[in-house]
This record gives C-alpha cells, structure tokens and sequence, in this order.
C-alpha cells in the first residue's frame, strides 16, 4: 500500500540527499554537523554502490583528498581509523575503509534499497507556479512518497554510460553485440574476467583516465599472454594531450597513470586509430567488425571496451525547474567552469551553492552528478560543492560563499571536447605547471 509521509512544517522535514556516494554521505555529514535532518536514500544495498562497480581500479586521489572534513569529525567518536593521507585506495578499499563506516556513523539516516524515481514539487507539476516558495518537495519512490524542504541530488553518472556510436547515440548494431561490448575497465585479476580477453584482439574505445586504465591492464595482459593485440580506438584526429600532463600534473598518480599508458602504446602491444568515429558493428562468427562513419573498417576484434564517459539521468527530474547548459546538462553557471571544450581535467577553481542553484527552491545537483557530460570531476570538488550548499540550506551565506578549498591542475589545455581542432587544445592557455607548488586539500583560506 501507498505510504505518505505526514508532516507539517516544511522547516522540520528532512533534507533528502539522493545517492549514498561519496559526496551524498558528504553531504548528510555537513547536514548533520549543522545541526539538519538529512535522509539518504540510496538505491543500493550498501554504501559506495557505484564506486564499488569499479572495485579494482586504484583511484589517482590520495587518501588525503577522498575523506570529506565534516564526515572525518562524525566519524572521529566511533573509533573510525583514517587509513595513511599519502596512500591510494581502490575502490573497495575507498568503500569498505571510509563510506561504509561513514554509512553506518549516519545509522538510520541512510536508507538502503530505497531508488528515486522522481522529485517534484508538492501538489504541482513544473507548470504551476503557486506554491513553489512554500510547498515542500515530494521525493517519489516506488510505493512511498516523501516530503522534504530540500534535495540534494547527488546520484552519480555511473549509471548513463556513453555508447560507442560516434554521434552519442549508439552505433547500427551495437545493441545486437552487447555481448561483446562492456562499458567499464574490466577487472583482469578475476580469472574468468582475464579469460575473456587474453590471447585476443580488442579494442578500447575512449580518450579519458578509464581508457587510459584499461589501455595500462590490456598492456600487462598482453605481455603475460601472446595473442593479445589491443587496438586503441580515438575520435579526435590526433592522439595530442590525451595523456594528461604526466609530470607536471598536481596529482602525481593521475599524471603517471598517463605516462604508463603512453609507454604501453610506445612498446607496440597497442595500436592507435586516430579519427575513428563508429557507426556501426558487424558481427561476424568470432567477433565484430568496427566501421566508421568515415567506411574505414577495422579488422574483426573479439571484445569492445567502450569507455567513453558518462550522461547523468535528468529523466527523474522532469518535474522541477532546473536550468541546465544545453552542451554538458550541468548547471548553467558552472558549465563554464569545467567545459572540456576549454578546460583541462580538474582545472576548475572550487565553487558552490551559488554556481549549483536552481530555479527550483531548494534543489541541488552536487557531485559527479553536477558535471553532467564533464568528465573531469574530483571528490574534492564536490566535498566543497556540499559544503557550501548545506551552509546556503542554513541560511550561512557568508560560508556558503567561502571557498575552503585549492583544487589540482592537470597540467594540460583543452579536453575531450577539442578533438576536432587540435590547434586549439594547444592554445587553451586555461592552466599550466605552476610557478608556485599548490597546497592540495581542505581548509580554511587566509583572509
Ligand atoms: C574508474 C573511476 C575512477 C575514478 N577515480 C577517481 C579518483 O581517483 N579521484 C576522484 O576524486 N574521483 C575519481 N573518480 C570519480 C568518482 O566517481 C567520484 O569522485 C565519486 O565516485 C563521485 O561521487 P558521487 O557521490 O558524486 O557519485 P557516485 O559515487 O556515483 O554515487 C552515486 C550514488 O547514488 C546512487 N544512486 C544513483 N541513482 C539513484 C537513485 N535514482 N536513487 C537513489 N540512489 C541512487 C548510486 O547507487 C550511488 O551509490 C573515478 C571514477 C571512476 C569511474
């Protein structure tokens, strides 16, 4: 039976966070710091559901940058071990050591199993405009409704991989070989994992840090096992900065992460197609025939990596008013701030409640979430996203204004969104090795 929370006065109903992510438990950790009823609601059946998809990958973040201030003080009393600051967790390192205790600290705050389906405003559709000042918004899940004063929607991207199609849609065919196309870097230390790709011929499609993992596994695989041939598919015309800024990165695993994968190109076990835009798939008895909108065709490969980056899903938020930048659905006043038509990954100077504000009173999209297309986000980044947008919930301006963070640079110009004019990556002039070594971290800034 249908279930309606039944409350009266708006400014005692919980502050809804979507997601039980990083930066949703972040977020709760402030709310609750603050002295605010947050309720989590998180699809899965533990915290880090999305980070745990990717278990085996060892982020390029120190530990230092993935534990948000307020959660560390909530945890502080339980006992709670910070793992070492200068070390690199996996992602079931980072869920097992950090956001399911971090759960756990929040207790019946969190709860589990519990999908949104939709966020409206109470008694109205996105038409109406009476009452969005005052009426508390409805959280919809499958046979419950919840009412809250504010969301926070912080559910991730992880969920809207991009396909293999080179128009963003996906490519004539790839549906019917979905059993040849995974959409993650696959874990090769699982034997049956391995087993599927060893003594064979695969490509890897995607420019980012992902492809940049798989392209590092797929070169330790094939010197392990001969027949393995990795072929390393780009839509840009040039394979330029796609290896980040290696030395001059101010996360030094992110840029070594891109070293490593540009010695595995230069050691000849990957191949580089270079201005490969799919546009369909071709099975054929032992594989698939990649084809370009271009009609290059590629030698049949076994197995497709597709790791091209993510689009968030807007479809549950259909009901409130939210205004998005029509290129990367982010919201509008931070767009330009992470475009990777112009910026480098991570050069993004710190921002808040004032750049993630909505038209409706009282949502937010924070985290990885907030980037929409961009795929340059950072935990931190939205540590001090939640930060501000709890304070601003608080009626705090002064702190929601505040940035308590330095944000890393990449040490490289232009991004994803520059395939088609190298020349203008070069000159994106967005960043660069700075004069000065940058503190890294959280924290207040001097006056
Ligand atoms: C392979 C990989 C490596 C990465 N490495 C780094 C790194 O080194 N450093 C770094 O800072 N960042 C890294 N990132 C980015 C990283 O994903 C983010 O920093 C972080 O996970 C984002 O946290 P989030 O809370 O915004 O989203 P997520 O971690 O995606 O969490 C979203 C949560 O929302 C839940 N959810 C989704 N939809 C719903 C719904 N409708 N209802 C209820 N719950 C829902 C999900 O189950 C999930 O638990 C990496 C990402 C990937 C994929």
């Amino acid at each position: 039976m249908a279930a309606v929370s039944e409350v009266s006065e708006t400014a005692d109903l919980p502050v809804v966070v979507i997601g039980a992510g990083p930066v949703g438990l972040a977020a709760a950790a402030h709310l609750v710091e603050r002295g605010m009823t947050p309720l989590v609601l998180e699809a899965g059946p533990r915290a880090g559901a999305n980070v745990r998809q990717w278990n085996h990958v060892r982020l390029f973040s120190r530990w230092a940058e993935l534990i948000d201030p307020a959660a560390e003080k909530l945890l502080a009393p339980t006992g709670w071990q910070s793992p070492d600051p200068d070390t690199y967790p996996t992602g079931a390192e980072w869920a097992q050591l950090y956001l399911q205790p971090l759960a756990d600290a929040l207790g019946e705050r969190v709860r589990f199993g519990a999908r949104v389906e939709g966020v409206a405003r109470r008694g109205r559709d996105r038409v109406v405009d009476a009452g969005r000042d005052t009426e508390p918004l409805t959280v919809h899940l499958a046979d419950e409704r919840i009412t809250a004063r504010a969301v926070i929607d912080a559910s991730g991207t992880w969920g809207g991989p991009n396909p293999l199609g080179g128009d963003g849609l996906p490519a004539v065919g790839e549906s019917a070989s979905a059993t040849r196309i995974g959409y993650q870097v696959p874990d090769l230390s699982d034997p049956v994992v391995r087993a599927r790709y060893a003594g064979r011929r695969i490509a890897v499609a995607g420019s980012g840090h992902s492809a940049l993992t798989a392209l590092v596994a797929f070169a330790e695989l094939a010197e392990a096992e001969p027949g393995t041939h990795v072929v390393w598919l780009l839509r840009r015309g040039q394979v330029g900065d796609t290896f980040g800024g290696g030395e001059t990165d101010q996360l030094p695993a992110r840029g070594a992460l891109g070293i490593r994968a540009a010695a595995a190109v230069e050691a000849g076990r990957i191949s580089t197609v270079t201005g490969f835009r799919t546009a369909a798939v071709e099975q054929t008895d032992d594989g698939v025939i990649l084809v370009a909108d271009d009609g290059r065709r590629l030698d049949p490969v076994a197995e497709v990596v597709v790791v091209t980056g993510f689009r968030p899903d807007l479809s549950w938020l259909s009901e409130v008013r939210l205004d998005l930048d029509p290129v990367l659905q982010a919201p509008r006043a931070l767009a330009p701030l992470i475009d990777p038509n112009v910026h480098s990954c991570g050069t993004v100077y710190p921002h808040g409640a004032r750049e993630l504000a909505q038209p409706e009173p009282g949502v937010f999209l924070v985290g990885m979430k907030s980037y929409g297309r961009a795929p340059t986000f950072l935990a931190m980044t939205g540590y001090e996203q939640v930060r501000s947008v709890v304070a601003a919930l608080d009626g705090d301006q002064a702190a929601a204004e505040r940035v308590e963070l330095v944000l890393p640079e990449t040490g490289v110009c232009g991004g994803a969104g520059v395939f088609d004019d190298p020349a203008g990556a070069a000159e994106g002039g967005c960043c660069g090795a700075p004069a000065e070594p940058v503190t890294l971290g959280f924290g207040r800034p001097q006056d």
